[in-house]
Parts: structure tokens; sequence; C-alpha cells
């Protein structure tokens, strides 16, 4: 049975103290909840946050993801953060290959298979996003893109390690903007990366990878979006911070 993972994606909000509150009630929701064990609730927050987050949540229930990790693995790359320095302050996942860090901070899928990489030698899980812009939804292109985009991106990922990794769809003009793709649409595009997945692996891992949807997704339209056969959950970005909605989020699951 796949996964079935609900991720928030805090982007740069709050300040620690403000992160840990949020962190700590999302908590003490998970904590009278028996999860089921293919079920996973993870926060994605700023590296600033990691430290006092892991130590704020019951880790067996709540995985914390860093939202970006460097290419480079150390050394004079004055700002970045290696993966292995997120792997020490306990995070577990790492969101890679956001739209927005491929728009405004110019990361190519050359860039994104290098952090993958780097994720995966740190025994950390990296959830690969990809995407269409609102043009290329336009001009009929947007399979290949997505399609172009995995296979750049997973290039130095093997079949030991595709199955350590999530991927995220999350169309462009979805994000942040309060339109979001139809569940017929995304069902469309994950049953194509499905595919692709098995073109480049094997169609036993593509059965086992599991896919999350993430676009302007709300309590109201969580359960039709998780309800299509291949859409494994969601990553959500700004209900996230919000615990009543993550929650109803989470329920919808
Ligand atoms: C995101 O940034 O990953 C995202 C899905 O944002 P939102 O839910 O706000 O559209």
């Amino acid at each position: 049975m796949r996964n079935k993972i609900i991720a928030g994606n805090w982007k740069m909000n709050t300040l620690v103290n403000q992160g840990v509150q949020l962190a700590s009630s999302i908590n003490e929701y998970f904590s009278n909840i028996k999860l089921a064990p293919h079920v996973k609730i993870i926060i994605g927050v700023p590296f600033t946050h990691i430290d006092a987050c892991t130590k704020s949540v019951d880790f067996t229930k709540i995985a914390i993801a860093a939202q970006n990790c460097s290419q480079y693995e150390k050394g004079a790359y004055t700002g970045e953060v290696a993966a292995d320095m997120i792997k020490s302050l306990g995070a577990q996942y790492v969101i890679v290959g956001h739209s927005e860090r491929r728009q405004i901070f110019g990361e190519t899928d050359s860039i994104i298979a290098q952090k993958i990489a780097n994720c995966h030698k740190n025994a950390l899980f990296p959830i690969l996003c990809c995407g269409e812009t609102e043009g290329e939804r336009d001009d009929g292109s947007y399979f290949d893109v997505v399609k172009n985009q995995l296979i750049a991106s997973l290039a130095l990922t093997d079949k030991f390690n595709i199955l350590r990794t999530v991927i995220a769809y999350e169309p462009v003009w979805a994000i942040g903007t309060g339109k979001t793709a139809s569940p017929e649409q995304a069902q469309e595009m994950h049953e194509y990366i499905r595919k692709v997945i098995a073109e480049i692996y094997n169609k036993d891992i593509a059965d086992q990878i599991s896919i999350l949807y993430g676009g302007s997704v709300k309590p109201d339209n969580a359960a039709e979006l998780f309800l299509k056969d291949d859409i494994d959950g969601g990553l959500i970005g700004g209900a996230s911070l919000k615990k009543e909605d993550f929650i109803k989020i989470y329920q919808a699951i």
C-alpha cells in the first residue's frame, strides 16, 4: 500500500516562536490520534525552525521537512545549507525543486538532480516538485514539460532511491492563486507521472511511489482530490499555516 501523505509547506512564514507554537498545536492534535502506519504527516519549516520544531513534535507521528538544501556537499558556499546539516537537526524530508525556487532562484533540473542525490546520500527523503506554468497548460505542452522535469531531475536517482522519493505535482498556476486543478485534471497528470516513473524505472516501482497534489488545496476541496486513484495526498502551502485547516485536510485523507 502506498503511503498517504499530508505535507505542509510554511514557506518563509512565522518567527521561530510562532512556528514552535504551530508545530506544538498540530502535535497536540495528533497525540490523541492513532495514525495508520502508511499515513505520514510532514511539516516543511524554514531552516531556522528545524531544530526547535523537531523538538516540539513526536517524530513517530510528525516528520519535519526542510524546504530546500544545497546542491553542494560542503565548503565555500556562503549562505547555503547542506543536506547533512539538515539531517543532523532531525529533519526527515526535504522539499526540492519547488516552483518558487525554480522561478525566483533559477534552479534548473540538473541542480535539482544534485540536491536529490545529496538528500539520498544523507538518508533524507526528497519531495520532488514538478508542474507546468499557466502558459504551458494553455499551449498544451504540460505533459511534455512534466515528463522532461522528471527525467532530468531524477537523472542521478537509481531504483533503490526512487523508492525513497516522494513526488509532488504542483501546477504553477494553482500555487497560492486560489485556482485549484480539478480532480480530473490532477488525476490525469498523476496517472501520467506514474506512467513516466514506470518508463524510467518499472511499473512495480511506479505503483509504490506516493504522488502528492499541491496547489490551493483547502479543507473544502481536499476530499474530492484525495479520492482520485493516483493522488496519494497533498503538499499544502497557505492552508498549512492554519492548524484547523491543516487538520481538516488530514481528516479528508
Ligand atoms: C505550495 O507552495 O507548495 C503550495 C501548494 O501552496 P498553496 O497551497 O498555497 O497553493
